[in-house]
C-alpha cells in the first residue's frame, strides 16, 4: 500500500476556523487523525499480531492492541486440550511473510503453533503494543472517532478500529438435562483443566467434531476408558501426519525459497480439493472427497455393526469436515466406547443414555463448539448515528464482503461474518482482509474523505448474492452444522477462494460510503 505522510498527512478539510472555538477544536483533530490516524486492534491473536505487523510496516506507529487475557494467541491460547493441532498443513498455516523452517509436523501441534505465534511477536517487537488483562467493552462512534471503554476503566480514542476477535471463540455449552450435577471433573474443550488426572480416569467426551475427534485420537488407549458420546457420525478425511525430517528444515533453513514453493503448492492442492469443492456440491472434487472419506471408512473399520454406526447419512464435507490419520484405530482401540443412543441426562456419576444405560464417569468433556454468532460481540457498539451493532444484526451479524458494516465507519473486521471461515488458511484469508483494509484506511488518511463503511445498498445487495450462491455449496445439502444459521443459511463464503482473492485486490469505491470526501 501507498506509505501515509509523517505529519499532516490530509490537508483537504478546509478552513481551521477560529482558534478556541469547537470548529476549531474539531479541525485540528481531524489534521492530527489525518497525519498521525489513531487505531485501536481488538484481540492479540493470529489477526491481531498481523494487524500489528502490517500498521508498522505501514508507518503507522499509534496503536494500541487491548487483549482481554494475559497472553497473546487466540484460539492457541485457548485450546491446549490433548491432541490440539490444526488440520490444515503448517507451511500453509504461517504468515506468507514469516515462515517456519522449524515445523516438526505435516499438521503440528497446537502448542507449537502458540509458541510460532510467540515468535514472530518478539521477532516483529509486538508486544509493547499490546495492553493484557483489558477487555474493549463499549464503542461508540461521537465526532468522528471511536470512544473506546474498557473493562479496566481505561478509556481510549481511535480513529481506526480493527476488530481481530476470532470466529471460533465463545464456547457453546450444551442444554443438556442435569449437567450441573455431575461429581466429577467437567469442562469445556476449550477450558480444558490441565489439573485433571487423566491417567486411569473413565472419560466421556460428547461432539464428534474436530476437536472431539483429535481428543479420542489423542487419548484413546492411554486412560481408563473413553466413552464418545455421537449425536451425528462424521465423514473423516484420512490424512497422515509425519514429522517433517531433520533433512527438510535444514533445506529449509538454507533455502528460503524451498519453503516458499511447498506454500505454494500445498496452497494450490488445498484450494483446488477442498476450498474450490466445498463450494460446488456436484463438482469432481466433492464426488473425490465423499470417494476418499468412504474408502476410509470401508477399509478401516472392520465391525460391521460399528461401521454402520459410523457412517453419516449426508455427504461428505457438508459438516466441516474431520482430518484425522487415526480416529477409526482410536475408536475400534478396546477400551473405547462408541455410544450412539442420545443422552438422555447428565447425572452424579455419569451420563445417562436414552437405552437407559447409565456411563459411569470420572471426567466429562463437552467438545460441543462454539457460539459462531458473537465476532465483535458482548462489546457494546454504537455506530453513526446511535445505532447500535445488536439492532444491525438483530436478524443474524453480516459485513460487506466479511470486513465492513454500514453504520460502522472506519471499523473493519477480520474473518467477520459470512466470510471464508470454513474453506481455507485463516491467516491467508486475514492478510488478504487486512491489505483490502489498509487501501480504505488510504482513503481516509489520504484526505479523500473523513469515514470510509460500507454502503447499505452495496451490503444488501452483496448478502443477496451471497444467498443465492451458498444454494450451490455442500454445506446445504443435508445436514446439520455449525455453518448454518437460523434460516439454514450457510454463514460462509460460498465462493471459490480465486474470487474472494480477487474481491480483495482493490474495494470498489461505489460500494462505500465516503463521508467527508
Ligand atoms: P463443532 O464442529 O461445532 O462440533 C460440536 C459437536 O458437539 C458436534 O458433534 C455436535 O453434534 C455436538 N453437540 C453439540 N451439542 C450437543 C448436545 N446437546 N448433545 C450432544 N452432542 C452435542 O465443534 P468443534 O469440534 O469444537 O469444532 C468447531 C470448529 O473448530 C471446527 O469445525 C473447525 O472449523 C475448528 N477446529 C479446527 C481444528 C483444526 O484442526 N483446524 C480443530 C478443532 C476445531 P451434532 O453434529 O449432532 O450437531
Amino acid at each position: 500500500m501507498n506509505t501515509l505522510p509523517a505529519t499532516n498527512g490530509g490537508g483537504t478539510s478546509g478552513a481551521a476556523g477560529t482558534p478556541g472555538t469547537t470548529e476549531a477544536r474539531s479541525a485540528a483533530r481531524r489534521r492530527h487523525a489525518l497525519g498521525h490516524p489513531r487505531f485501536v486492534v481488538i484481540g492479540a491473536g493470529m489477526a491481531g499480531l498481523l494487524s500489528v505487523i502490517k500498521l508498522k510496516e505501514a508507518g503507522l506507529t499509534d496503536f494500541t492492541v487491548y487483549e482481554k487475557a494475559d497472553r497473546l494467541g487466540g484460539t492457541w491460547r485457548e485450546n491446549t486440550y490433548p491432541g490440539v493441532a490444526c488440520d490444515v498443513p503448517s507451511h500453509l498455516y504461517s504468515y506468507s511473510f514469516a515462515p517456519n523452517p522449524e515445523w516438526s509436523h505435516v499438521f503440528s501441534p497446537g502448542a507449537e503453533i502458540q509458541a510460532y505465534f510467540e515468535q514472530v511477536a518478539r521477532s516483529y517487537e509486538v508486544a509493547r503494543y499490546i495492553r493484557y488483562n483489558t477487555e474493549v467493552t463499549r464503542l461508540e462512534h461521537t465526532n468522528g472517532r471511536w470512544q473506546v471503554e474498557t473493562s479496566t476503566g481505561e478509556r481510549d480514542e481511535a480513529d481506526f478500529v480493527i476488530a481481530a476477535t476470532g470466529v471460533l471463540h465463545h464456547p457453546s455449552y450444551p442444554d443438556i438435562e442435569g449437567i450441573d450435577d455431575f461429581a466429577g471433573a467437567k469442562f469445556h474443550s476449550a477450558r480444558w483443566d490441565h489439573d485433571v488426572p487423566l491417567e486411569g480416569a473413565r472419560i466421556g467426551v460428547v461432539g464428534t467434531g474436530s476437536t472431539a475427534v483429535q481428543i479420542v485420537s489423542s487419548l484413546a488407549g492411554t486412560v481408563g476408558e473413553l466413552h464418545l458420546f455421537q449425536r451425528t457420525p462424521q465423514w473423516v478425511l484420512a490424512m497422515d501426519n509425519p514429522p517433517i525430517s531433520d533433512e527438510d528444515r535444514a533445506r529449509y533453513r538454507e533455502d528460503p525459497s524451498a519453503m516458499q514453493a511447498l506454500r505454494q503448492e500445498l496452497s494450490a492442492t488445498f484450494e483446488r480439493y477442498f476450498a474450490n469443492a466445498v463450494v460446488a456440491a456436484d463438482s469432481p472434487e466433492a464426488k473425490m472427497l465423499q470417494d476418499l472419506c468412504t474408502r476410509n471408512l470401508e477399509d478401516n473399520v472392520q465391525d460391521p455393526v460399528l461401521r454402520e454406526k459410523l457412517r453419516p447419512n449426508y455427504r461428505a464435507a457438508c459438516k466441516r469436515l474431520i482430518v484425522s490419520p487415526n480416529f477409526y484405530q482410536a475408536v475400534q482401540h478396546p477400551s473405547t466406547h462408541l455410544v450412539t443412543s442420545g443422552i438422555e441426562r447428565v447425572e452424579a456419576k455419569g451420563v445417562r443414555t436414552k437405552d437407559g444405560a447409565l456411563h459411569e464417569l470420572d471426567v466429562l468433556v463437552l467438545a460441543t463448539g462454539f457460539r459462531v454468532d458473537r465476532f465483535l460481540r458482548p462489546i457494546e457498539v454504537i455506530g453513526r448515528g446511535g445505532v447500535s451493532l445488536d439492532k444491525l444484526w438483530a436478524d443474524r451479524p453480516s459485513a460487506y464482503l466479511a470486513v465492513s458494516v454500514p453504520e460502522l465507519p472506519n471499523l473493519f473486521m477480520l474473518n467477520g461474518p459470512n466470510g471464508p471461515v470454513g474453506n481455507f488458511s485463516l491467516i491467508d484469508v486475514a492478510e488478504l482482509q487486512l491489505a483490502y483494509i489498509m487501501q480504505l484506511v488510504d482513503l481516509v488518511c489520504s484526505g479523500r474523505c473523513r469515514e470510509v463503511s460500507a454502503a447499505a445498498d452495496a451490503a444488501e445487495l452483496f448478502e443477496e448474492a451471497r444467498v443465492e450462491a451458498a444454494k450451490n455449496t455442500v454445506w446445504v445439502t443435508g445436514c446439520r452444522s455449525w455453518y448454518l444459521d437460523d434460516r439454514g443459511v450457510p454463514a460462509a463464503w460460498p465462493w471459490s477462494f480465486d474470487h474472494f482473492r480477487s474481491e480483495m485486490l482493490r474495494p470498489k469505491i461505489e460500494d462505500y460510503e465516503l463521508v467527508g470526501a
